[in-house]
């Protein structure tokens, strides 16, 4: 049986919507639950509600605000088994990520308490010999709009710091994972007594998208944006925000290499390619989308990576946890990554493991012989295919990995550590992690891109100076001379 979530969660309560969307189980077709469609009167309705909800949320005590985000951690723990379920079947993901992305959420709180306790403001030297102080202040109502690929980190992760912070949320999920990135917060927030108005949800499905994400950024209640999706939507999102003079922090797509210098450890090089390129199915941002072995070591790693890659089952995780590859989350997006692999063949490319399509069911794929002038090389692929690519020396992978209009994140493994930090230091990308894949994310650490990977990093401090305002407030003590004429 379908589950019902017809209702949205605003001001504190959960409100009946006329109509509801289907939410599909990519791995079996079937309707996992209906959810709530809201039309722009409710989405009215919530922003007023995110408004009303704001004085009181940022006029409590920053202790007290912290005490939430703790409970929310403890809430979301309590629930990691169910969550972890909901994640596979919304987002059709294996048993081991749906694990790891429900015990992660809670450190995303747990970390946004602790800002609540780090000084962000600094007092100033004055001139006239004022107490001079830049303090930082609650911008009011942000909204959060997130993806489906790790929908319940994605969301918190826009949300937690700015909330903590004292902003009052309004946030959307994707359609694909309303419950996991949406209605699952509302559910914790609503058992731990948040305060009415706090947080809110908006979840409608893609047909009113367009018509409610541009209120969700155009309605003057809005003060600012989180955006974590694809490129085109964040660039049209920047560009509406801008129009309007909203601050925003997108997070965009990637196009990540991994480079493995000659002197790698090729065990654990082959281990982080297999890892970065095939975890959820190569649907994560900073996924290994390239990668990028000195000649000299090439012939002995590719067979290392590719017997690693074939041991990994494909199929419908929710019925069998041992299914490492399940499904893609659309057949726009199974659609996307055949176009590039058969453009990829059609041009030249050899499949050395994989290449089946089946549906939404991709193998984990491995090419070798891809060139600049193939779709796989140049976009963004958000699916099991990974080309690689070898260079003669540390200039030529850096070229390569430079080579995108994305900049998001990159990987570099050598026994050289020095080597590593320098090839890292010339990568054009907003992470770089040496003697590690390109996937990494910790609560705390500035996460976000270059290029055309994203504006503005979230995480830690860094979201906390994107979602408060600065201002300078003096206090004069009779030491500031005015011309004798006034
Ligand atoms: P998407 O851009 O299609 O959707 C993201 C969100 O934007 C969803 O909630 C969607 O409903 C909403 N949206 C769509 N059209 C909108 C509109 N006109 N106005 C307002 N909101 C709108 O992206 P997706 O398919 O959900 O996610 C996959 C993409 O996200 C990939 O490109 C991936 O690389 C990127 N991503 C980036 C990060 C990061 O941190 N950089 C993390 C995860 C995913």
């Amino acid at each position: 049986m379908a589950r019902v979530f017809d209702s949205y969660y605003a001001g504190g309560s959960w409100n009946r919507t006329a109509r509801t969307f289907p939410d599909i189980n990519p791995g079996n077709d079937q309707v996992w639950a209906n959810i709530a469609d809201m039309d722009i009167n409710d989405v009215r309705r919530t922003l007023q509600a995110a408004q009303e909800g704001f004085s009181e949320w940022s006029q409590m005590p920053f202790t007290e605000r912290a005490n939430f985000m703790l409970k929310a951690a403890d809430e979301c723990d309590r629930r990691k088994d169910d969550l972890c379920a909901a994640l596979q079947a919304e987002g059709g993901g294996w048993w081991g990520k749906g694990m790891f992305e429900a015990g992660f959420i809670s450190t995303v709180f747990r970390a946004a308490a602790a800002m609540a306790y780090q000084s962000i403001g600094e007092v100033l030297p004055s001139e006239h010999g004022k107490v001079s102080m830049a303090v930082r202040v609650p911008m009011g109502v942000i909204s959060v709009i997130s993806p489906w690929n790790f929908p319940g980190i994605l969301s918190s992760r826009g949300f937690a710091i700015p909330m903590v912070a004292g902003n009052s949320i309004v946030l959307k999920p994707s359609e694909e994972t309303p419950y996991c990135g949406g209605i699952f917060f509302a559910e914790v927030f609503d058992a731990i007594g948040l305060p009415k108005g706090a947080f809110n949800v908006v979840t409608c499905s893609r047909d009113n998208i367009a018509e409610i994400g541009d209120e969700l950024i155009e309605n003057p209640i809005i003060k600012g944006v989180s955006f974590t999706g694809s490129t085109a939507v964040g660039r049209m999102i920047a560009a509406k925000a801008g129009a309007h003079l909203k601050k925003t922090c997108v997070e965009l797509g990637g196009k990540d290499s991994l480079i493995i210098c000659d002197d790698a450890d090729l065990e654990k090089s082959a281990q982080l390619a297999n890892f970065g390129s095939f975890m959820h199915q190569g649907q994560i941002c900073m996924s290994v989308e390239k990668v990028l072995v000195h000649e000299k070591v090439y012939d002995k790693f590719l067979p290392m990576f590719i017997e690693r890659a074939r041991k990994l089952k494909v199929g419908d995780p929710t019925s069998d946890r041992s299914n490492v590859i399940g499904p893609l989350i659309n057949d726009k997006q199974a659609g996307i990554v055949k176009t590039q692999l058969e453009d990829a063949i059609a041009k030249g490319a050899k499949v050395l493991l994989g290449g089946g399509v089946n549906g939404r069911y991709v193998e984990p794929t491995i090419l070798t012989g891809v060139t600049p002038d193939m779709l796989i090389y140049q976009f963004e692929t958000f699916g099991p295919v990974v080309p690689v690519i070898p260079f003669r020396n540390d200039e030529e992978a850096i070229a390569i990995a430079n080579d995108t209009d994305y900049g998001l994140s990159s990987g570099i493994m050598t026994a050289d550590e020095n080597r590593g930090l320098e090839i890292a230091s010339r990568l054009e990308t907003g992470s770089s992690h040496v003697n590690c894949s390109s996937v990494n994310d910790e609560p705390h650490a500035p996460f976000g891109g270059a290029k055309s990977s994203g504006v503005s990093p979230h995480g830690g401090r860094w979201s906390l100076e994107a979602f408060t305002q600065t201002r300078w407030i003096t206090l004069d003590r009779g030491h500031r001379h005015l011309p004798p004429v006034f």
